[in-house]
């Protein structure tokens, strides 16, 4: 289970899912998208899904990340379906089960799917995925639980009893490129940053990157998150030639909008390592960041995770070195 229980209970969130290209934040030009972006769900009562993209190639699609549930991964599988081909390679830019769970889905319906991920996700089936398989199987006995979170919990114990389709074929040990047809995707791999291994993708044709959870809208969640690597992760993607940043949560932006993304992100940090008190913190992000939390219907929400954030993450040592790869970490 991915989310903390803070976000978890407040993630209400502008849930509308898109067929269709959507471009937000000013300037990015209206031109026809390459791919087709589905917008994942963040409901109140369930976990989220993370946003998706599927890019056709001559004879094949390839997609970038799968989501949770099957009613989003179905979406993938259909645009794949109406174009009559099929999907011959997933991207994963990370481990977090909003965001792999669908490729065993997608790979009962295309078998030979390649999986490009990092190897993080390794690390996380020895830990921090395994951590709460107790309590989870506990849930499912336990008739308070509504069944919505049991099927959650299914959905996450069949994924994790199912290595094999989040373990990547194809690891992304550093800069690669995947070709579609003459397109060429760039992946990189981003250390420590919202994980331990992410994977953003960059297609220079379209001037457009997909970064997983490198951004999230209203906030980032640096549930397994070290903030100084993704600092120098969100500081690389700005000095790319782009015009559309997709997010792993939330709608498209233009670069522009990213920039102010990436400064906020990195006061708001700077705050965390600091003295100052959680308060002077969360309300940098919410000045600094204030066009992200207004994208959510609920600014407390913002509120409340960042806050979580700061005392039960960023200022936790222990978790700091787990997150930030120091092995030196005396606990967990
Ligand atoms: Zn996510």
């Amino acid at each position: 289970m991915k989310y903390s229980a803070v976000l978890l209970i407040a993630a209400a969130h502008t849930g509308v899912s898109a067929a269709e290209p959507v471009v937000t934040g000013g300037a990015a030009p209206k031109a026809q998208a390459p791919y087709t972006f589905i917008e994942g769900k963040v409901p109140e009562d369930v976990q989220p899904d993370g946003n998706s993209i599927v890019f056709e190639g001559p004879n094949e699609m390839l997609v970038i990340d799968t989501g949770r549930h099957p009613e989003h991964t179905d979406k993938i599988i259909a645009v794949a379906k109406a174009r009559n081909k099929p999907i011959t390679a997933i991207i994963n830019t990370h481990w977090h089960l909003d965001h792999a769970t669908g490729n065993a889905r997608i790979r009962a319906a295309y078998p030979g799917a390649k999986l490009y991920t990092s190897t993080a996700v390794e690390g996380a089936l020895k830990g921090f995925l395994i951590r709460n398989v107790d309590k989870a199987k506990a849930r499912l006995d336990d008739p308070s639980v509504p069944e919505p979170r049991k099927a959650d919990t299914r959905l996450y114990l069949n994924a994790i009893n199912d290595p094999a389709n989040l373990v990547p074929d194809h690891p992304v040990k550093g800069t690669m490129s995947v070709k579609l047809g003459e397109r060429e995707l760039k992946l990189h791999l981003a250390q420590y940053a919202a994980t331990e291994g992410d994977v953003w993708v960059h297609d220079p044709a379209s001037k457009t990157v997909f970064v997983g959870d490198l951004v999230v809208v209203p906030l980032p969640f640096f549930d397994t998150g070290c903030a100084e690597g993704w600092r120098e992760a969100l500081a690389e993607i700005d000095r790319l030639d782009f015009q559309t940043l997709v997010p792993g949560h939330g709608l498209p932006m233009d670069h522009a909008t990213f920039s102010s993304y990436r400064s906020a992100f990195d006061a708001f940090t700077a705050c965390a390592e600091s003295s100052q008190p959680t308060a002077s913190c969360v309300a940098t992000w919410m000045q600094k960041g204030a066009q992200f939390v207004a994208m959510h219907p609920d600014p407390k929400y913002s509120e409340d995770a960042l806050a979580y954030y700061v005392d039960q993450v960023l200022r936790v040592p222990a978790k700091r070195s787990e997150y930030c790869g120091k092995p030196n970490a005396s606990s967990r």
